[in-house]
């Protein structure tokens, strides 16, 4: 078998270090030409040297012109240089481990190169679902498989089957580190309490839209798009444990679902194997030790971000890019973590507050062009900071007229 030639995005973060674990059990199966990541260059060193890769992006341009100094690699940044990394025609196999809205760009590119691509991006289908499915109809030597747990899960359980025999897909989630926590101490919760995780190690960004459940509903939105199943057949069940990833009701009766060790080397491995299994040494689930498997129903009044993604979801058009920019710049300040009097200070429940509102100020396009999308994620950034901005240290709006006047005058556009 010829070796796969991958481009990994996001080389250093949570799903890159495991998507290096795989390469490592499979030198045999892999070859690494590209590797991305963010400002991080000297933790992505000795990843070049250790796999001699050829071809490096960094996101940030003072961070690539320190990282020439050091490799002979080619150093591309920016936009740009992912754009051209998923593009080589060396690639094969675009793994896409990417935080937030910028991978969205890339996972599109890849797409209309014909590439096969590992997505582990939530936010490419939650901001451009209908454009990642229109790209891949164009483009069917292309394939997209998911990386997300819940999603491979899914996949997995689906084995090929279409959305029609299908009634319901199930998403399990953790529920956070806040499920137990009463409503009413939601207010002094701090980043620090927001990154305890009970069962996943992940980034920063991530965890808190673990702890808000927002991560849940980018993943309702992501599975949506993915499996083309309507809003109201995608449920979401909180499993604390993390060992069912989820659940796929078909019509005749059976509910299929897909059980492993929360790690997320099983599902990047899945994504490239696909549709062989390949041997993985990860740990193995031990039932009679397990013994039993809680289930509970969310709690939406005290997670109102779950309740938002759905509304976003029915919404469609642009909604979902909407509500994910906004959440990435409220997500972004809760991680600067002020002092609660220090201006522009949010604390956690202010997080659906202020998504809500710039949902509610929004005007949605239908069907749009990437164009749309990016002018759309845009304005719900400059939204959101607009109400951080301008709100009071007790976390209600100010009445003052030109904050309100200019929210009016973006929501227009
Ligand atoms: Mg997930």
């Amino acid at each position: 078998m010829r070796k796969k030639n991958i481009a990994l995005l996001g080389a250093t973060g949570s799903i890159g270090l495991a998507s290096l674990k795989v390469f490592r059990q499979h030198p045999d199966k892999f070859r690494l030409v590209g590797v991305a990541a963010g400002r991080q260059w000297e933790k992505l060193l000795p990843i070049i040297n250790e796999f001699k890769v050829e071809k490096v992006c960094i996101w940030d341009a003072s961070a690539a012109a320190e990282l020439r100094k050091h490799t002979q690699a080619r150093v591309l940044e920016g936009m740009e240089g992912l754009l051209e990394m998923v593009s080589l025609p060396e690639v094969d196999y675009v793994l896409n481990g990417l935080v937030g809205a910028i991978g969205c760009r890339p996972t599109l590119e890849a797409i209309s190169h014909g590439k096969h691509v590992g997505l582990a991006n939530k936010e490419t289908m939650v901001m451009a679902g209908e454009l990642i499915n229109a790209a891949l109809r164009r483009n069917p030597s292309s394939r997209l498989i998911p990386i997300d747990s819940e999603h491979s899960a899914i996949f997995q359980c689906l084995a090929g089957r279409p959305a029609s025999e299908v009634e319901h897909i199930e998403l399990t989630a953790s529920g956070g580190p806040f499920r137990e926590r009463p409503k009413a101490a939601f207010g002094a919760i701090r980043k620090a309490d927001a990154l305890k995780h009970p069962t996943w190690v992940m980034g920063e960004k991530i965890t808190i839209d673990s702890a808000t459940l927002m991560n849940k509903g980018l993943e309702v939105i992501e599975a949506h798009y993915l499996f083309g199943v309507d809003f109201a057949n995608i449920k979401v069940v909180i499993h604390p444990t993390s060992i069912v990833h989820s659940f796929v009701q078909f019509r005749d009766g059976s509910l299929m679902a897909q059980l492993g060790c929360p790690d997320m080397q099983l599902p990047i491995q899945y994504a490239l194997s696909y549709p062989e299994r390949w041997p993985l040494n990860v740990d193995r689930l031990d039932m009679a030790k397990i013994a039993k498997l809680e289930f509970f129903p969310p709690d939406i009044d005290k997670f109102p971000c779950l309740g938002l993604a759905y509304r976003a979801g029915n919404l469609g058009g642009t909604a979902p890019a909407i509500l994910n920019a906004a959440n990435e710049a409220v997500v972004a300040r809760f991680l600067e973590d002020r002092a609660p009097r220090e201006a522009g200070a949010i604390g956690f429940t202010d997080i659906p507050r202020i998504l809500a509102s710039v949902l509610d100020a929004a005007e949605i396009r239908q069907h749009p062009t990437l164009d749309h999308v990016i002018e759309a994620d845009a304005w719900a950034r400059k939204a959101a900071l607009r109400i951080m901005d301008t709100q009071a240290s007790d976390g209600t709006d100010v009445p003052a007229a030109p904050a309100r006047q200019s929210t009016a005058k973006a929501a227009e556009r």
